[in-house]
């Protein structure tokens, strides 16, 4: 395939040339900024100012960051020689690792797309690109940016029914890598593929990400930054709390400053404002109707089928199997429950242990360490929602079920290189004691080697 030539051209290996493409990149995003907007506001219903703050000027960032520190990313770096290695000097030099597929999701469309391609382009790979079918008006801008800006034997993108395009793409072509973006359903089916011939993947997967509100939190705060983080894309957000846990003590009074915030973001009815997204299809919007069996609305509940609406909605479980207890809501429906102690809480988190992210409001220094020690998780805020993934200074990713590996930033270089370790020997001193016949040496061996 013309990609494997390109990339063991050597072509990729060149900073300059992997600059250039990046630059590339950041043109095009500029250059088909509004349409990006039409595309989104099409698929999502998103505001030109969410779109911005969430995907476009994400990108914008990472190529920033990229560009700026990419010779530094790839220069080879020295590492230390142990003395038993003694002259040898050692380091580290960053390989691309070949052919990537990265296969994207539909609910931040341009992000999830793109992000990881600044990655692996930095990384000297040659990428296909699949973006998710689900959200059509963006995939086919995307289609038509890619194919415009790269030579296909660089970038190029596939576009059409994950289902069978990525498993036809598989059965004919070995990738180096696969870098997976979406439901953990389909990221088993993806790692089961990919084990096959042994490609290692990278999983971003979702899951139940639980936000807890402790009895000494600022409460104002923590109602406007959950409402923030829960709604924004009408509450498909894969870092989105899922469900909230609030002391006992405080719930009522949580309850109606969570209420009073979601009228001061989106109004009386939220089906008017201009800052309130859509549900992607009717099957999911049918997924979330099923998510409201089993609980008490305590807030909002407002849906319109035709127009693919659902309000901000709060509920409280009142049937022990709910379906807002086993899955990812992946919505606008936030179940509250409430807890006296930290024990009580971790029970209901370890029922959906790993989630993707983790949020924890208290103004309490011993509360905090001691959740953030307790609760396994990929990665969280204390004090706020979702915002960690705009700090390209952290690594992103989730763990156990809520996916493998991470990137955003350097750790996206890494991510798609390949560390490789070299050690050079030089001549001029050879101790026989290395070698064979070994009989006796065993008390040297004792003192050089542990
Ligand atoms: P999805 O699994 O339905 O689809 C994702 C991609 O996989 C699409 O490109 C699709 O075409 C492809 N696909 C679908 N079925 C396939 C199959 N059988 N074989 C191969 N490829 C297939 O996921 P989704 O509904 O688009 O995304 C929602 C999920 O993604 C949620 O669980 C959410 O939490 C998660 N998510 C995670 C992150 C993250 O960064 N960790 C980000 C966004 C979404």
């Amino acid at each position: 395939m013309e990609m494997r030539h390109a990339v063991e051209s050597g072509r990729t290996l060149s900073i300059e040339f992997r600059k250039h493409l990046l630059i590339s990149l950041r043109d095009a995003i500029l250059e088909y900024e509004e349409e990006i907007y039409v595309a989104l506001h099409k698929d999502l219903r998103k505001s030109r100012e969410e779109a911005y703050a969430t995907e476009i000027g994400q990108l914008l960032t990472e190529i920033r960051i990229a560009l700026k520190n990419i010779r530094k990313w790839s220069s080879p770096q020295p590492a230390k020689t142990n003395l038993l290695n003694f002259p040898s000097s050692s380091k580290i030099i960053h390989d691309p690792l070949g052919v990537v597929l990265i296969i994207a999701p539909w609910n931040y469309p341009f992000l999830l797309s793109l992000r990881p391609l600044i990655g692996a382009i930095a990384g000297g790979n040659t990428i296909v690109l699949k973006p998710s079918e689900l959200a059509p008006s963006s995939s086919t801008l995307l289609e038509r940016m890619i194919r415009e800006t790269f030579p296909k034997k660089y970038v190029s993108i596939v576009c059409g029914d994950g289902k069978k395009t990525v498993q036809t793409m598989m059965e004919i072509f070995r990738f180096d890598h696969i870098f997976y973006t979406g439901s953990s359903v389909v990221g088993k089916l993806i790692y089961q593929l990919a084990a096959q011939e042994l490609i290692p993947v990278t999983l971003e997967l979702g899951g139940k990400s639980p936000a807890i509100v402790e009895k000494d939190a600022s409460i104002s705060t923590a109602a406007k930054r959950i409402a923030l983080g829960k709604f924004i894309n009408a509450g498909q957000t894969c870092v989105a709390p899922d469900y909230l846990l609030v002391h006992r003590s405080i719930k009522n009074e949580f309850l109606q400053k969570l209420e009073q915030c979601i009228k001061n973001f989106y109004g009386d009815n939220p089906q008017q404002s201009e800052s309130y997204g859509r549900i992607i299809n009717e099957r999911n919007f049918d997924r979330l109707m099923r998510c409201l069996d089993g609980v008490k609305i305590l807030f909002g509940g407002d849906h319109d089928r035709k127009n693919l609406f659902f309000s901000p909605t709060v509920v409280e479980v009142v049937q022990p199997n709910a379906p807002v207890i086993r899955e990812e809501i992946f919505g606008p429906i936030l179940p509250l429950f409430t807890f006296e102690n930290i024990d009580e809480a971790l029970e209901l988190i370890a029922t959906n242990p790993s989630p993707l992210a983790f949020y924890l409001f208290t103004e309490n220094a011993e509360q905090e360490k001691s959740w953030i020690k307790r609760v396994r998780f990929g990665g969280g805020c204390i004090n706020n929602t979702i915002w960690q993934l705009s700090n390209h200074h952290l690594p992103f990713g989730g763990i156990g079920n809520s996916g493998i590996g991470a990137y955003h930033g350097e750790q996206s270089f890494d991510r798609f290189t390949h560390a490789k370790p070299i050690m050079k020997t030089p001549t001029w001193f050879d101790p026989a004691i290395k070698y064979p016949p070994f009989d006796g040496k065993l008390k040297w061996f004792k003192r050089m080697i542990r």
